[in-house]
């Protein structure tokens, strides 16, 4: 069986982000397919982003990944964070679309495979738990546990907290992202012992400015993980 009638008989024939029925692999029909900006080719390895050039060389960081000191070690990203990829990732997020976690694992796994090692242990960027309470489900638990099934890999979804309402991102410029964020994440201590000496996978749905990846990969990194790689499934690029 090819990977198109896989893909048919996994999912149904209604494309994930319009009514049309679905004629290529991975949910989406051709006209959403061509407005959802996948990332190929050469990437920064630090964040994902894409790069000008060829892929196979040496690896190549993007000028935030050289500006900004990044705690974790290699990053990817499944598409750029607009037209249609900003669509699918609000609806996952506010729309209770959770039948797109699945087909974004999907996705992830492709994108993460680099980062992927035998002992990994995969966890996702914490919601606050009243901000879990309103909006029930922690979109970036669901693409870490169906990532984790995909690659046979334990998931450890309570692996960091958040110890009080971060306010929102929306709206800060960096520094204030960066400050907003200063002692808000923590290590579960009933769960650190997980993650001791083995690499650790996070995943989160945007990576923006990456200060929220890089206070968790902090946390981590101090609670004894051995390395911290990050895989989101859209980066805001900057001229995106
Ligand atoms: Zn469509
Ligand atoms: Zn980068």
């Amino acid at each position: 069986m090819g990977m198109q009638a896989a893909v048919q008989l996994v999912y149904p024939p209604q494309c994930l982000s319009c009514d049309a029925l679905v004629t290529t692999d991975f949910g989406l029909c051709a006209r959403c397919w061509r407005e959802t900006p996948f990332i190929a080719g050469l990437v920064c390895d630090c964040c994902g982003t894409p790069l000008p050039g060829e892929e196979g060389g040496a690896p190549v960081q993007c000028d935030d990944c050289l500006t900004i000191a990044r705690p974790w070690g290699r990053g990817r990203a499944v598409m750029l964070y607009r037209d249609n990829a900003r669509r699918l990732v609000m609806a996952l997020k506010h729309g209770d679309r959770l039948d797109l976690a699945r087909p974004g694992a999907q996705w992830l796994h492709r994108a993460a495979a680099p980062l992927l090692q035998p002992d990994t242990l995969l966890a996702p960027v914490p919601l606050h738990w009243l901000r879990l309470f309103r909006r029930r489900y922690n979109q970036s638990a669901l693409l870490a546990a169906g990532l984790a099934r995909l690659a046979d890999l334990p998931h450890c979804p309570d692996l960091l907290v958040r110890r009080r309402n971060t306010r929102s991102q929306e709206g800060r410029d960096r520094e204030g992202r960066f400050r907003n964020l200063e002692e808000a994440i923590r290590v579960n201590e009933r769960r650190r012992w997980q993650m001791e000496g083995r690499p650790v996978l996070l995943v989160d749905d945007v990576m923006t400015s990456g200060a929220t990846l890089g206070a968790c990969a902090d946390a981590c990194l101090a609670a004894g993980a051995a390395r911290v790689d990050v895989v989101v499934l859209a980066r805001v690029a900057k001229d995106g």
